[in-house]
C-alpha cells in the first residue's frame, strides 16, 4: 500500500519552481475578504536569469511566484 500524501496540507513554497533559487518574501499588507482579515505575503524570485525574476524593485514587481495568506483572528 502506498503511503498517503496529505494533499490538504498547505506547503509553503520557498524555492522558485523554475530555477530553484530562494524566493524573496514581501509583505503585501492586509486584505479583508468576506469579513475575515488576511495578512498577505508575496514571494518573488530574485534570480536575474530566471523568467520568474521580479526585478530590482520588489514593490513594483509583477512576477509573483506565490501568495501566502495568513488568517488574522
Ligand atoms: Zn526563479
Amino acid at each position: 500500500m502506498l503511503p498517503q500524501i496529505a494533499k490538504k496540507e498547505v506547503r509553503r513554497m520557498d524555492k522558485c519552481p523554475k530555477c530553484g533559487n530562494d524566493l524573496r518574501l514581501e509583505s503585501g499588507g492586509v486584505v479583508v475578504e468576506g469579513g475575515d482579515a488576511f495578512l498577505l505575503q508575496r514571494q518573488y524570485c530574485a534570480n536575474p536569469q530566471c523568467e520568474n525574476y521580479a526585478g530590482k524593485k520588489i514593490s513594483e514587481a509583477s512576477n509573483v511566484v506565490d501568495e501566502i495568506r495568513h488568517k488574522l483572528t
